[in-house]
Parts: structure tokens; C-alpha cells; sequence
């Protein structure tokens, strides 16, 4: 009877779709108690101990879920830079790592590119022809004659060189102008990068 042969082809087939992970099985939310579809959870791919793919689901629901990060974060300010922080300086070979490969790919070049955009159209906004801002360059330039020629000053770390520093980094929204530039030894500058002031 080809008829029922078909609708149990259906069923089977039907079944084999509605794989554990399919996104509108149902799942309960231990926070809110309502069933709700998998993909209204976070979920993080693994590999399991057979090499197959797979994914973890959150046992919270999206809402849930960042409803709890937020409640966390204000009762503990500071808590997941800390945390960050904590970590960094555990794992600086993984961060290394991430770090150098972020630059080289796509994304960490576009980043640089578009900082380096960024750095230009903020030089060129402030006052880029401003005799004082000449002034601090012309300084700068005088402070590493007299460092070069200067046989006590001599520390590894600070470098010979002078840099002209912005104050608050053109990365971060500084600007262009004399009272937000700075001289400073390139190592220190180096070391500052783009943070912010303390
Ligand atoms: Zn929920």
C-alpha cells in the first residue's frame, strides 16, 4: 500500500528534522519557568568527546539571561573589567596570540584603518597650522638634541627620542591643540598608547 508507506516515510523523515537542536524545539527557562523555543537561548558550540560538533544551551533565556548580567554588573561596578583585567594578566600568552592575530586579519586591519582616519581628521580639525603647536614640536625636537648629548640621562626604558603625546589620545576624542599636547620620552609614550589620562 504505497499510501501508507509514504505517510510513514513522512513521519520518519518529520522525526530525523526535529533533531535535538532544531530551534523550535522547546526548552524551559529555569528563571522565568516559561517553555520557550532553543533559539531564545544563548548557545556555544563545543566538540564532544566523539568529534562531533555540538552546542550548549544558556539555562536561561536570552531576556532572562541578560537580565541577570545586568543585575550582576550594577550590584558589583567595576566587577567585569576587573575580572577582564584579572584574566589578561593570567593568560598574557593567549592574549598575545589574540592580539597578533587580530592585526593581521581583516577585521583588526579595518580597525587600524579606520583609527588612523580618525587620527588625520582630528590633526587636520584642530588647528593644524598653529604656531604654538609648531612651538611644542619645535621643543620636542630641542629636549632630544639636549637628551642625545646628555651623558647622565641615559635610561633604556624612557628612549632617547621625544614624542609629542596627546594628553587625551586622538583615538578617544582628544584634540588637536596645545593644551592637550604634551612632551614625553617615546618609551613612556609607547607604554601609554591609547588609554586615557589618569
Ligand atoms: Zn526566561
Amino acid at each position: 500500500m504505497p499510501a501508507i508507506t509514504e505517510s510513514r516515510y513522512l513521519v520518519q523523515a518529520s522525526a530525523k528534522n526535529r533533531h535535538w537542536h532544531s530551534s523550535d524545539r522547546e526548552k524551559m527557562c529555569i528563571r522565568c519557568g516559561e517553555p520557550k523555543p532553543l533559539g531564545e537561548f544563548y548557545s556555544y558550540p563545543y566538540t564532544t568527546r566523539q568529534g562531533k560538533r555540538s552546542a550548549r544551551y544558556e539555562s536561561r533565556c536570552r531576556e532572562c539571561s541578560k537580565e541577570r548580567r545586568r543585575e550582576r554588573s550594577l550590584a558589583n561596578p567595576g566587577m567585569d573589567a576587573e575580572l577582564s583585567r584579572r584574566w589578561r594578566s593570567d593568560n598574557p600568552d593567549y592574549c598575545a596570540a589574540y592580539s597578533k592575530e587580530y592585526r593581521s586579519n581583516e577585521s583588526g586591519r579595518k580597525t587600524k584603518a579606520r583609527l588612523q582616519r580618525l587620527r588625520k581628521a582630528r590633526m587636520r580639525s584642530g588647528s593644524g597650522d598653529d604656531p604654538s603647536i609648531r612651538a611644542i614640536y619645535a621643543e620636542a625636537l630641542h629636549v632630544e638634541t639636549l637628551v642625545a648629548s646628555c651623558p647622565v640621562f641615559d635610561i633604556p626604558e624612557l628612549g632617547k627620542k621625544m614624542h609629542v603625546d596627546h594628553i587625551m589620545p586622538l583615538a578617544r576624542g582628544g584634540l588637536h591643540v596645545p593644551s592637550n599636547l604634551q612632551i614625553l620620552p617615546a618609551g613612556l609614550n609607547m607604554r601609554k598608547g591609547a588609554k586615557c589620562p589618569q
